[in-house]
Order: C-alpha cells, then structure tokens, then sequence
C-alpha cells in the first residue's frame, strides 16, 4: 500500500510580519499552519535595529526581538515552523499545493506566499558592514536617528524623494546623488524633494565607497562622478541607499501572474492570486507601502481569504487522493 501523505490545510512560505501573521490568524481559525520561514527567519526586520513605528511598541522594540514574539504569538497557537527554505513549489488552480524542500514533498490545500522583498543594494564596499552604523535602506524606519546630522540618500526614484523629503524633516543637510541628471521619480515627488530648504541634488554621481570612522560608524562617502570618473569625499552621519526593492519571487515565476518587476499580482482588494487556493501577502506583492504593519495587516487578509476559501470550496477529489490512488490523510477543515 502506497504511503499516505497528510494534506495541511494551509501552508505559509516566509517568516516576516505578513508570513507570521497569516500563521496567528490561520492558527486561530484551527487551521493547523505550517510555516516554512525560511533559514534566515524574520524577513527585513531581522536586519534592523529600532522599530519606532509600529504600533504598540511605545519604547521601540529591536526589529529581531518584535520577529520572535511575532512568531512565539503564532506558535502559541499550534503554528508548526520548518526553519528552512523552499526549494520550489508545484501550484495548482484549485487542486492539491505542492511545496518542496528538496526532494521532500509537503501537500496542501492552500498556500499563502509570503516571501517578502529586498532592498536592492549597491554592492559598494563598506555597504553592508556599516548596515546599522550610518547605512540603512528605509528612511521611514531610521530617519529620526538623524536629527541635526548630514546625510545623503541614494536613488532617484520615488522611494529616494520619499526618504528624503521624510529625513530632511530631521537632517541638518541632505544631499540626494543620482546616477543620473534625471530622475526617475515623478515630478511631483521630485519637485516636493527640491523644495526642501535642506536638500541637495548631487548627478550624475555614484557612490563608490562607505568608510567607516575610529567609532566604527559611517564617516564619509567616495562619490564618483559618472561624467569625468573623478572621485571625492563627502563628510556624513548617515547613507540612505534607496534604489528599489527585489521581491523575493523566484520559486513561483512562472507558475502565479506577477507584474515586470517580478511583484505577485493579487485581484484588487484581495490576496488572491490568478490560481484558486493560492494568496500571497506583504512585500512580494507590495511595491509601494512596505511597513511591517502593513505586511502584518496583509498577512491578516491573507489568512482570512484562505479560511474562506476552504469554507466555500468543496474538497476536490484531487484533494483527497495522492499519488499511488490511495486515500490521504485530509487535515480536517474546521466549520466545512
Ligand atoms: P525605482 O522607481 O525603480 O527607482 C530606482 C532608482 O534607483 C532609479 O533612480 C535608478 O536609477 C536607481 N538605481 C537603481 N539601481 C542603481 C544602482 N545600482 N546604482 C545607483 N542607482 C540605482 O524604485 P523605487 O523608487 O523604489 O519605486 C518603486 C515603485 O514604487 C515605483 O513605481 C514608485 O513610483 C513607487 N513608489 C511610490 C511612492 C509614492 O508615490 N509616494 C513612494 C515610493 C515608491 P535609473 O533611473 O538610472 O535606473
């Protein structure tokens, strides 16, 4: 007799805000999650240090620490966690999800997609050692650090002109260096950008080099001019390097609809993709908020659409019959 494989009602991939929350609010609905949160849990958040600005936190919390209570809130009610990441999934319109960790195959009725984005980075030296010492990639969440301090944000699009209208509220000076003399962002950003007493437009400049002072946190920048190749230092407190996201769609490409940039595109109002039993939530669908509460807020509907859906869907047949003919073990649906 062929072996019987459990059918999960719900399978969860990424371990950020939104992945966590669809495990709290899928937990409590007796759904019995499995999370697959990845080998590096916690999303972004794992990388940041204060978080000022969710709600709730009235001192801050440091971004690690709000991701294991996070998830301690999930587990608490029955979220089971696989600490690794997922090799490559086989999606289904409406029928059994198929999630592998190599050869290991997990089978669900539903998945929630919740593998996030990244900041797009330089690849400049010094960027990623001074990552929480003067170089951050969200002025919204670091820009109160700076107050009466200089600092340069790099990018030209509307992410660059959001951070930097945003820090120049806290900034003495802010210089904004561009690759190029244009921008990508529209003109009203950029014109609100150039508005501020406090901001400067640096193009078409690059920023070769971080370096770091005796205490260890960022001194200066090398900037670079794209048109004559010559280089100069600039004295600053902080680097905001603000040059688009990646989101971390790989292992459904080609499988769920996404947008150019490779963002999963969901029905307007609703976390459902083009593939019945299958949402996704947070940033790898997001290419404008990006907020861990609006993550969380996300990977809540997330939940819900998913607990919907299995309320209103008959099981298939697919649904209760795996490879080999044999019957599966279906996780009961609560309320169905
Ligand atoms: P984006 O529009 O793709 O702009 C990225 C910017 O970074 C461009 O100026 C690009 O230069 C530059 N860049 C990329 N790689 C670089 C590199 N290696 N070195 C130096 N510069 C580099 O990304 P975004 O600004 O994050 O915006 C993403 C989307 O969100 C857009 O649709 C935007 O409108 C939206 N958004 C809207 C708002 C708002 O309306 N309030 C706020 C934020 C974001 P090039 O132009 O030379 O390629």
């Amino acid at each position: 007799m062929a072996e019987q494989k459990k059918i999960e009602n719900v399978i969860v991939i990424g371990g950020g805000p939104a992945g966590y929350t669809a495990a709290l609010y899928t937990a409590r609905a007796n759904l019995e999650p499995l999370v697959f949160e990845g080998f590096q849990w916690g999303g972004q958040l794992q990388n940041t240090t204060d978080v000022e600005n969710y709600p709730g936190y009235p001192e801050g919390i440091m971004g690690p620490e709000m991701m294991t209570q996070f998830r301690a809130q999930a587990e608490r009610f029955g979220t089971r966690f696989v600490t690794d990441d997922v090799d490559r999934v086989e999606l289904s319109d409406g029928g059994v999800q198929k999630v592998y960790l190599g050869e290991e195959e997990h089978l669900a009725k539903t998945v929630i997609l919740a593998m996030g984005a990244e900041p797009r980075r330089l690849g400049a030296p010094g960027e990623m050692e001074l990552s929480g010492c003067g170089v951050s990639t969200c002025g919204v969440c670091d820009g109160a650090f700076f107050k009466d301090q200089r600092v340069i944000v790099i990018g030209g699009g509307d992410s660059a002109m959001e951070d930097a209208i945003f820090v120049s509220k806290y900034a003495s000076d802010l210089t904004v260096v561009n690759r190029r003399d244009e921008f990508r962002a529209s003109k009203i950003m950029h014109e609100r950008a150039a508005e501020r007493p406090n901001i400067d437009f640096k193009t078409p400049f690059v920023a070769d080099e971080f370096v770091a002072g005796e205490d260890g946190k960022i001194d200066h920048v090398r900037l670079r001019s794209v048109e004559t190749d010559e280089v100069e230092d600039l004295a600053i407190d902080g680097a905001f390097v603000a040059i688009g996201h990646i989101p971390k769609s790989e292992i459904v490409a080609g499988q769920v609809d996404t947008d150019d940039e490779g963002y999963i595109l969901t029905e307007a109002g609703s976390t459902r993709t083009n593939l019945a039993g299958v949402f996704a939530v947070g940033d790898v669908v997001d290419n404008i908020y990006r907020q861990a509460v609006t993550a969380a807020g996300s990977g809540c509907k997330g939940a819900l659409d998913a607990e919907w859906y299995l309320r209103d869907t008959p099981p298939s047949p697919e649904a209760h019959w795996v490879a080999g003919g044999e019957p599966a073990e279906v996780a009961p649906t609560p309320g169905s």
